[in-house]
């Protein structure tokens, strides 16, 4: 199966990509992640995408298509997978599209001022690269998996999250209207589990399908 996640930064994407890697054996192809990795190489692309990830700004589309692809042609990507943070603009769709067609787009939604909300509140575990909350109950500012100290990323204070928003405001209608009858519609103003279980049972109808 070939998905692709759609939301807001802070809707709760990377949680939901998760949940469905774990019941469908399908990997999580995240670029922000696949970015945050070519910035810890230190190279010149490094410096170059670390100066526009820390404002909050989109990488452009041929840097990011390229990266994509590469991950993309790896073994564990035979069987299908989810974008997670992929396509960001109809432009990336299109790329996308030229290379492969995808089963099914799920859009996450969430009110802007919850999703605000969220995203300056939201911590991330150096180490395992897993996320937390301020507000959540038992939140001590150790990850709950490995124990390392959790950090705020510099892409999620005020100013940069302000950016971030807007583009999605700009970009996520024309690409909700590319994929047309492939979206599936949730919201995740719940719980996880709540904002998987309508998600479970649509992939699993699809891929009885297929
Ligand atoms: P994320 O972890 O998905 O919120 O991504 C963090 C940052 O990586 C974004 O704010 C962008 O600067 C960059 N990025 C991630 N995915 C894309 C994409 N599909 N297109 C352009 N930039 C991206």
């Amino acid at each position: 199966m070939k998905l692709i996640l759609l939301g807001a930064a802070g809707s709760g994407k990377g949680t939901l990509a998760k949940k469905i890697t774990q019941d469908f054996g399908i990997p999580q192809i995240s670029t922000g992640d696949l970015f945050r990795a070519i910035v810890k190489t230190e190279s010149e692309l490094g410096r170059k995408v670390k100066s526009l990830i820390d404002k909050g700004i989109l990488v452009p589309d041929e840097i990011t298509f390229e990266v994509l692809k590469d991950r993309l042609s790896q073994k564990d990507c035979k069987k299908g997978y989810i974008l997670d943070g992929y396509p960001r603009t109809l432009a990336q769709a299109q790329l996308l599209d030229k290379l492969t067609k995808v089963d099914a787009v799920i859009s996450v939604n969430l009110p802007f001022d919850e999703l605000e909300r969220r995203l300056v509140s939201r911590r991330q575990c150096a180490k395992c690269g897993d996320i937390d909350n301020v507000n959540y109950p038992g939140y001590t500012g150790k990850c709950r998996k490995c124990g390392e100290k959790l950090f705020q990323r510099d892409d999620d204070k005020p100013e940069a999250i302000k950016v971030r928003l807007e583009a999605y405001k700009k970009n996520n209608a024309p690409l909700v209207g590319f994929y047309g009858d492939k979206v599936f519609n949730v919201s995740s103003a719940g719980s996880p589990d709540e904002t998987y279980a309508p998600v479970k049972t649509f992939l699993k109808k699809l891929e009885e399908k297929n």
